[in-house]
């Protein structure tokens, strides 16, 4: 069956060969991503007969109860990475700061930042998770990683995918030369090309966002869906489908295969956060992915790959999927001249303008 068959080795060494200078940390390091996948994709796999479903007492850096997996795979994420000489720091959801490589290892010319269990609330019920990571270049190559070396804008990644762990896993990787999508032989343990060059389908008739949040939204965000839902008999003029999965790797490898749009935008219910999901280690990544697929991703105010992060776990804003889709949110924003400083209070008026 492999005779024709491209596995995620020979796809990395044809595309290093278009790179006459490279000399093959990149793809070691991504060899070593997909390994830490594989191993967690077991795990999960395993479900309560691999006694690891539950949560632990202890919370994550964002004050989430941290599952027994999420704990788990950030180990695996340390352990097959820290090793290699590849990276010279990383940068984990589950970690305040970042994890200094041991003294016996060299340090490499990459950071590796990654959300080890995507989706970790959805564990127990047996529904997709995954893991999303992103690769930098270190500013000091060699030497320790501090935390500055890790805020730079989206647009600087130099790979970035995720895996998921739904009925098969798969590995969906970007290295800025399109999106490609591998499917794990689970027999042979070996990641194989199933998916190249993923475009996202332009067709929108599907939407995810969190509805129950509906009354923390800005006015650009109720328009948008009520004008959704209005269907065919709104100013839209057709029917569209609402999802929602509250797994971010889910949610973007259906809009990568599907189409349509995700939101999680800022709302007004805790005026302290700029949004829910993670800036460096869920919305770059898939940002970057998006892009590269033909899509566009943003905070409904910019785009996602501009922003200069000031935090290792700083949150943002964020939406993206189909460019047409994306493009008229931010419209909507500029319409309704939500700048990063309005006050809720002003969302109120710009409400009554959207209905007048
Ligand atoms: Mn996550
Ligand atoms: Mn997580």
């Amino acid at each position: 069956m492999l005779a024709d068959r491209t596995t995620l080795a020979q796809f990395l060494i044809q595309e290093r060969r278009r790179h006459p200078g490279a000399i093959g940390d990149l793809n070691g390091l991504i060899l070593d991503v997909a390994l830490t996948c594989k191993a967690i994709a077991k795990r999960v796999a395993y479900g309560a007969l691999g006694g690891v479903l539950g949560a632990e007492a202890t919370k994550n850096v964002q004050g989430e109860t941290q599952q027994t997996l999420d704990v788990l795979a950030n180990d695996l994420f340390l352990r097959m990475n820290e090793w290699g000489g590849l990276v010279a720091g990383m940068v984990s959801e589950e970690l305040e700061q970042p994890y200094a490589i041991p003294v016996q290892y060299p340090r490499g010319k990459y950071l590796l930042v990654f959300d080890p269990l995507d989706g970790s609330s959805n564990i127990d019920v047996n529904l997709s998770v995954g893991s999303i990571f992103s690769i930098l270049r270190a500013p000091n190559p060699g030497v320790d990683a501090v935390s500055d070396d890790f805020l730079q804008p989206g647009s600087e990644q130099v790979c970035a995918g995720y895996a998921i762990y739904g009925p098969s896993t798969m590995l969906i990787l970007t290295v800025g030369t399109g999106v490609h999508g591998f499917t794990l032989e689970p027999q042979l343990g070996e990641f194989i090309l199933t998916h190249p060059a993923i475009r996202i389908p332009t067709a929108a008739s599907e939407f995810a966002i969190n509805a129950s949040n509906r009354r923390f939204w800005e006015p650009a965000v109720r328009r948008y869906v009520d004008e959704c839902l209005a269907g065919s008999t709104g100013p839209r003029a057709k029917d569209f489908n609402m999802r929602w999965v509250a797994s971010l790797v889910a949610e973007t490898h259906r809009i990568l295969n599907r189409g349509g749009v995700f939101l999680y935008p800022r709302d007004t219910k805790d005026p302290s956060k700029a949004g829910r999901l993670r800036l460096l280690y869920e919305a770059s990544p898939v940002s970057f992915i998006i892009e590269q697929a033909g899509g566009l991703a943003s905070t409904g105010r910019e785009r996602v790959l501009d922003v200069l992060p000031d935090d290792l776990h700083q949150r943002i804003a964020f939406i993206f999927g189909v460019s047409e889709e994306v493009e008229r949110i931010e419209n909507y924003h500029s319409e309704h001249n939500e700048s990063e400083n309005d006050s809720p209070l002003y969302g109120a008026r710009g409400l009554f303008r959207a209905n007048a």
